[in-house]
């Protein structure tokens, strides 16, 4: 079977630090929680409930406002004791429900109730994944509602393509996941797929993972919906939009197909999906790499929404030694968390902590000029050039293309923060 891969730049990308995909441990639940009115890209939830009040597992405790914004939940039984606010890293501000954990679950170790969806219109569907605040979990965090309906007027056909590609160590968390609950993963996309009118699936499977794909496939292919796999690179940032459309464009040339609009997915966003829609359930937990070379024990964790970071590492053992740099997401690219209070929340796939000389954690010199930068970028960009336009607030036309993959960064002998600096400049409207 081919493997499909974008033609230029990208890193193989390994970490010791991060953890192995064979194991998965179920966090302690948090006897307090922190449940941020935003969890993903776009605008903050309305509270619903106030300091006092109780609120059981998975009740709505945030209304969203519109486009670009989700509902929030409780993820578990209990009171609301106070509402705390603080300043992210990224200088904005968040607001979060303190909830004790007290009283009965709900949902958790009981039978679930079964909802059928196969009869029910796209529309009524799109409108529980709403409800439930189902937003993409390994990106950004968009609203997956919000996908839908930038969806309405587009007159191409649609393909579902379920993205399965581990470019990545600490996308450790989506692996296990996609193996757990796999047939979760599959029927959250035959969802997804009629919600969306789609009528094609495809399943992007990294190359390493061939066994994984042809297992999700088999499943796939006891739906009606017609289904194929295509194998892809391993080679970060194959995941990324820019680069899975390339493929997949090769591929559906290659295959005759007309792909059309490529509606592209997570497994832990399509696991979501199936919770929402199926058990009318939002998202309580989430599958979460922890490691980092501060970290005693990096494993997998199935971790409650809203439980302390600080609590996950403690989990691990604890630190090492004083970490330099705390994170979500992969070292090269990940958001700092400024509190080890903060919570893991829906789009956090990956916690780490870890010393100097770590990736991302280094002291940056003058440029040598070796021209790493420039092999690896996969949008054939002049990394070094951009830095120094973008350092000396010149003209900068080409930033906008860049989107932020931080390959340059990772391969950067001298430490230059390439990307963040390219990445701003392009958020400036140079
Ligand atoms: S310039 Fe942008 S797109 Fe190119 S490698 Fe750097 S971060 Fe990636
Ligand atoms: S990789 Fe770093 S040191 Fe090498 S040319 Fe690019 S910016 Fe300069």
């Amino acid at each position: 079977m081919k493997t499909y891969s974008f033609p230029q730049g990208g890193i193989s990308f390994d970490d010791p630090a991060a953890p192995s995909k064979d194991d998965c441990v179920t966090a302690f639940l948090p006897g307090i929680s922190i449940i941020p009115l935003i969890q993903h890209t776009g605008s903050r939830a309305d509270p619903v409930v106030s300091v006092g009040d109780h609120v059981s597992e998975g009740m709505l405790v945030g209304r969203g406002q519109g486009p670009l914004s989700a509902n929030i939940h409780a993820t578990v039984p209990g009171k609301v004791i106070r509402v705390v606010s603080w300043k992210m890293a990224d200088g904005q501000t968040n607001d979060a429900l303190v909830i004790r954990m007290e009283g009965a679950f709900e949902r958790l170790g009981k039978r679930e109730e079964l909802f059928p969806w196969e009869n029910l219109p796209p529309v009524e569907i799109q409108q529980l994944i709403a409800d439930f605040g189902i937003v993409e979990m390994e990106g950004s965090g968009r609203p997956v509602s919000d996908m839908f309906y930038a969806l309405r007027s587009d007159r191409e056909p649609l393909t579902l393509v379920a993205r399965c590609v581990f470019d990545d160590p600490w996308l450790a968390g989506d692996y296990v996941l996609c193996r757990d609950r796999l047939k979760a993963v599959v029927e959250g996309s035959m969802i997804a797929a009629r919600a969306g009118g789609a009528k094609h699936i495809v399943f992007a499977v990294s190359h390493g993972e061939k066994d994984l794909g042809l297992e999700l496939l088999a499943e796939a292919e006891t739906w009606k919906t017609p289904v194929s796999m295509v194998l892809v690179s391993s080679r970060y940032p194959q995941r990324n939009q820019r680069e899975l459309e390339l493929v997949l464009r090769m591929y559906g040339k290659k295959e005759s197909l007309e792909l059309g609009t490529l509606m592209i997915l997570g497994p832990a966003t399509l696991a979501a999906i199936h919770d929402a829609v199926k058990l009318k359930k939002p998202i309580l937990d989430r599958y979460v790499a922890v490691g980092g070379s501060a970290v005693r024990k990096a494993q997998v964790m199935k971790v409650r929404i809203g439980t302390r970071i600080g609590d996950v590492f403690a989990e691990c053992g604890g630190f090492v030694d004083n970490p330099r740099r705390i994170a979500t997401g992969s070292p090269f690219l990940g958001r700092t968390v400024v509190d080890l209070d903060e919570p893991v929340i829906k789009t956090s796939y990956a916690v780490f902590a870890i010393l100097g000389g770590q990736t991302g954690v280094t002291v940056s010199r003058s440029c040598i000029r070796c021209g790493e930068c420039r092999t690896v970028c996969p949008v054939g960009l002049d990394p070094e050039e951009l830095y120094k336009q973008a350092n000396a607030a010149a003209d900068c036309p080409r930033a906008v293309e860049c989107h932020a993959c931080g390959c340059c960064e990772i391969v950067c002998p001298s430490h230059l923060p390439l990307s963040a600096v390219i990445a701003a400049s392009a958020g400036r409207g140079d």
